[in-house]
């Protein structure tokens, strides 16, 4: 068996160590004979797993107690329209567009009332941060929305945005659980879990108790009201309980590292080696404003396609995968989850190094 490096946005790289413990669990978990994936939602077994998962995920991110914690489907996108859906008494919420996926879901929130884009960088092709530390966020607004690392563009909020007073929701999809956060600062931080926690199939969303409401837009499904799912504890209908287990075994392998302030330490580091060397390449640059650089999704380019395409290509013989730029940034692109080790980058840099000498 060999391994590659998988640089791939997401689904991603998971922890060699915890896919180790999934595969010998598989047939037998814990002596209930049966694999996580055949058990019931319902059972004594997996009420201990889905448990389990919740309170490590509390402990580490120290979760308030007055927020609430849904394992739900339908991916990051669904929260598109959830969010408009729950929150939007006065029909009014104010977006800040920093890439495709918070466009996304500012133009899924016009649907639902009126969603105004109080800042966007998209004059610079997303990337950069916008200075949000005085917009005209409006009067009625239900709340402000951000994306808060930019999968595509590589950008990431440093400080979170000055709302003045109104709920903040963030999509922390590819960041989550990178760094710690301030849970209290926000009305719902949510994100789908496949890229830096699980497999794909599911969404986590951190929501403050005071938003959980009957009182949601005419019409809105009940498996879309956050409602069901809190008064049901993420069990009203049966949930993607393989992903939940996976999801849980990666808070106990993040505990295990030492929890959130020593992933940052450990995501800087590794983040610094790619950055460093981008910084002084003659071929390869970083494409985004230094201050705003993710240290989840880095992206490259060196200036011509056709090299690109040969680096992404002789990337791949070389074991490492997926680093070709998403399809609307073209060029490349490393995501550098929690899971990939710093061994990874440090050999990634060396072939980059490699590849400069061979074709300048
Ligand atoms: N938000 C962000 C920041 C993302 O990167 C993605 C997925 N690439 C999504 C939302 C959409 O996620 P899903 O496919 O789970 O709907």
């Amino acid at each position: 068996m060999s391994r590659v490096y998988n640089f791939s946005a997401g689904p991603a790289v998971l922890p060699e160590e915890v896919l180790k413990e999934a595969a010998a669990e598989m047939l037998d978990y814990k002596g209930s004979g049966m694999s996580v994936m055949e058990m019931s939602h319902r059972s004594k077994v997996f009420d201990d797993i889905i448990g389990e998962a919740e309170a490590d995920l509390r402990d580490l991110m120290k979760i308030p107690d007055n927020y609430k914690v849904l394992f739900l489907q339908g991916g990051a996108s669904q929260q598109f329209a959830m969010i408009p859906m729950n929150l939007m008494k006065n029909k009014v919420a104010d977006y800040i567009v920093t890439g495709q996926w918070a466009k996304k879901a500012y133009q899924e929130a016009q649907k639902y009332g009126k969603a105004n884009k109080i800042a966007s960088s998209e004059d610079k092709t997303f990337s950069y941060i916008p200075d949000c530390s005085d917009l005209p966020v409006s009067e009625d607004a239900d709340y402000v929305y951000i994306c808060e690392n930019n999968t595509i563009y590589g950008t990431k909020f440093k400080t979170l945005p000055n709302t003045k007073g109104k709920t903040l929701v963030a999509d922390v999809s590819s960041c989550f659980l990178s760094e710690p956060v301030d849970v209290s600062k926000y009305g719902i931080i949510y994100g789908g879990v496949q890229k830096n926690i699980g497999p794909a199939g599911m969404v986590i969303v951190i929501i403050r108790e005071d938003l959980i409401t009957e009182d949601v837009l005419e019409g809105t499904p009940t498996m879309l009201t956050y409602k069901t799912h809190s008064d049901a504890k993420s069990l009203y209908n049966t949930p993607n309980c393989y992903c939940i287990y996976m999801c849980g075994k990666v808070f106990k392998w993040l505990k295990k590292q030492g929890g959130l302030e020593a992933m940052k330490e450990y995501n800087e580091k590794k983040a610094a080696i790619l950055y460093d060397f981008l910084d002084q390449s003659r071929m390869f640059r970083g494409t985004v404003e230094k201050a705003d650089r993710s240290l989840m999704n880095v992206p490259f380019v060196t200036g011509d396609a056709e090299l690109d395409a040969k680096f992404v290509k002789e990337a791949k013989a070389a074991g490492f995968e997926n680093l070709k730029g998403h399809r609307s940034v073209g060029g490349m692109r490393a995501s550098i989850y929690n899971a990939m080790p710093i061994e990874g980058v440090q050999k990634l840099v060396e072939f980059m190094k490699k590849f400069e000498e061979e074709n300048l």
